[in-house]
């Protein structure tokens, strides 16, 4: 059965703005969703309905088998992290990290353990005696973090909370944050931008656009077999290639491939296998990202990126021939963005 439960939600706000246009969807106990998409899709709005900071225009939220559509926050059992974190100016950070659990009428014994545990795991342990005014911002979303994951509620809320962060620590907090999710098992809805870190962290990735849901599924489903056209370019770094295809009947069809799946053969080499299409264009851009290299290839069909290996011979202004497997083309409609096979 659904942990978590959205059915036709919407939100208009008083100005007339159409936030979220009455969106479906169900998360399993335990499962790390994550809500992405760009800048105004609606993620934030979706979340602060769920945390009960928005009451939504129409629509349901069901959350633990109870309906907590109107309910206020401090009736739903939710504990969140968003990017501008709020800590006690006057609390240390122990005391900060402590505050749910001194509020749930913790012993400070069992608090103190939970504490010292969560700091840890955070590096914050040389700082727990210090004041948050005495603290980076990085440090400061740390503790904020801390705060928020010491106690278990039924659901953790984040909106985009690693967005202060410098990118090595991002990385180390995805990792953090995974481990104590994996070993709480709390149910999570996670707001970012950042397709990489919703591969990174997701069970299941909500793509969102314009206050609607564009496809829910595993990373692998989202990247692999993309519903519509607008996931398949906001997902991938760099997104897939589009070429214009044949015409199916009335509809128009346009052909999707991602870089890692576009061949770099040398143009007048030995064609690849029989059947395979290809395209003849020069290398007008080569990207160097030290694991591999995306060299953007000028073709009549448009630029294409193709990703090869880093120490792969072609450079810069070569004459190139791409080719492409037949089964890792992805076919859409054309009027209506939606996937055809
Ligand atoms: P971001 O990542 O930039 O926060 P988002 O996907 O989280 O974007 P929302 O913040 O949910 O998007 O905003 C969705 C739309 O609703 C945007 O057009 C935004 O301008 C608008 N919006 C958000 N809050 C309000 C408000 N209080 N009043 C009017 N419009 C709002």
């Amino acid at each position: 059965m659904a942990f978590l439960e959205l059915a036709a939600l919407a939100k208009t706000y008083p100005d007339g703005t159409r936030a979220v246009k009455g969106i479906d969807f169900a998360a399993a106990q335990g499962e790390f969703v994550v809500l992405l998409g760009p800048s105004g899709c609606g993620k934030t709005t979706t979340l602060r309905m769920v945390a009960g900071l928005e009451l939504p225009s129409a629509g349901t939220i069901r959350l633990a088998g109870a309906d907590v559509t109107a309910l206020p926050p401090s009736a739903r059992d939710v504990g969140f992290v968003f990017q501008f974190y709020a800590l006690y100016p006057h609390l240390t950070v122990a005391e900060n990290i402590a505050f749910p659990l001194a509020c749930a009428r913790m012993p400070k014994h069992a608090r103190d353990v939970a504490v010292a545990n969560i700091a840890r795991r955070l590096g914050l342990t040389g700082l727990l005696q210090k004041k948050p005014r005495e603290l980076s911002g990085g440090d400061q979303q740390r503790v904020a973090l801390g705060r928020a994951m010491v106690r278990r509620p039924a659901i953790w809320l984040m909106d985009e909370p690693l967005g202060t962060l410098d990118a090595d620590r991002r990385l180390a907090m995805c990792e953090f944050l995974r481990e104590q999710q994996l070993a709480a098992r709390v149910t999570t809805l996670y707001v970012t931008h950042d397709q990489e870190e919703a591969m990174r962290l997701a069970d299941r990735i909500v793509v969102m656009k314009d206050g609607m849901i564009e496809q829910v599924g595993t990373p692998l489903e989202v990247y692999d077999e993309p519903a519509t056209l607008f996931v398949a370019h906001f997902v991938g770094s760099p997104g897939m290639n589009f070429l214009e295809g044949e015409r199916v009947g009335a509809g128009a069809v346009t052909l999707g491939v991602r870089p890692e799946s576009v061949r770099v053969a040398a143009e007048e080499g030995p064609a690849g296998d029989g059947g395979t299409p290809a395209l003849k264009g020069e290398v007008v851009l080569d990207e160097y990202s030290g694991i591999a290299r995306c060299l953007h290839v000028r073709t009549d069909a448009g630029t294409l990126v193709a990703r090869v290996a880093a120490d792969a011979p072609t450079r810069l202004g070569a004459r190139v021939r791409l080719e492409f497997d037949p089964a890792r083309l992805r076919r859409f409609d054309r009027a209506s963005g939606r996937r055809l096979s």
